[in-house]
């Protein structure tokens, strides 16, 4: 495809996205899977469909004067509202692709039946944060979750995959993370054990899903303290050092969960 064609198809498909209030898209080609590998050969789409050629991430901003009442069935449905319309997204994204003459098709960016299978095995068949990673869109952190400057940790992701010949976006060269440790300090379950000499702490996976279990349970999943306390992002700024009140997050906090008009004996009693 002629080079102004390709830079055509990307316009086209940014401009749909931006219309379905998508906040940041990027493009990778699959290639970096390999160039850059994290993860096992497994992984990597040009394994898993290997007609793949790029991959678009998409990413939709939490706001963070709902996701600092986590947790709560405020931050719940904000989380299950950015999901929701991240895979109608995507899902469009990949129906114009194929409508254009291309392989085209989404990863939908959770991709679990229920947290008993996270607390079994807790990783995703798709990393949606290294595909965020490759397409230029941030850096993963101490938190393992991608950072960007406008979001901080607050944004959620989805990717499609296709064949489509796009002109990919650079990959940032300087990590985001400011290796503050306030992710750390932030976790009610302690999963995080920062190591020497690299930004990506050590993560037990593990007891952040019965963590998740346990909140689901209480109807107010998911936890992602370690993303609302990030000091990373413009969002942050905008918002300022009160985004809301102290006694509004107990207040939010206090209603609509299994815990409803007991909140204030305090924060999650952690599952050690
Ligand atoms: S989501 Fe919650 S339990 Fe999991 S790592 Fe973040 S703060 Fe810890
Ligand atoms: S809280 Fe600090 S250490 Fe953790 S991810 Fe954000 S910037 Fe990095």
């Amino acid at each position: 495809m002629p080079k102004t064609d390709r830079a055509k198809l990307k316009d086209k498909i940014k401009r749909r996205a931006k219309a379905m209030d998508i906040n940041m898209l990027g493009v990778a080609p699959v290639e970096r899977w390999s160039q850059e590998p994290h993860q096992s050969p497994d992984f990597w789409p040009q394994n898993i469909w290997p007609w793949s050629r790029n991959v678009i991430v998409m990413g939709m901003q939490l706001f963070p004067s709902m996701i600092e009442t986590t947790p709560s069935v405020v931050y719940s449905e904000l989380y299950n509202t950015t999901n929701r319309l991240l895979d109608h997204a995507a899902y469009r994204i990949a129906n114009f692709l194929n409508e254009e003459g291309y392989r085209a098709h989404f990863f939908p960016r959770d991709c679990y039946g229920d947290i008993s299978a996270l607390v079994k095995r807790p990783e995703a068949a798709f990393s949606q944060v290294l595909a965020g990673l490759y397409a230029g869109l941030g850096t993963v952190g101490m938190n393992h979750t991608l950072l960007t400057r406008k979001y901080g940790s607050r944004i959620r992701l989805v990717s499609v995959i296709t064949d489509a010949d796009l002109p990919p976006d650079k990959m940032l060269k300087e990590d985001i993370c400011l290796g503050c440790k306030v992710c750390v300090k932030a976790c009610p379950m302690q999963v995080f054990t920062p190591v020497e000499g690299r930004i990506v702490a050590d993560m037990d996976k593990h007891k952040c899903a019965l963590c998740h279990q346990k909140l689901k349970a209480e109807f107010h999943y998911p936890c992602g303290r370690c993303i609302a306390a990030c000091p990373v992002g413009e969002d942050k700024r905008r918002y300022g050092r009160e985004a809301i009140s102290p006694q509004g997050i107990e207040h939010c906090r206090d209603f609509g969960a299994a815990d409803a008009g007991t909140h204030k004996r305090g924060l999650l009693t952690a599952i050690k």
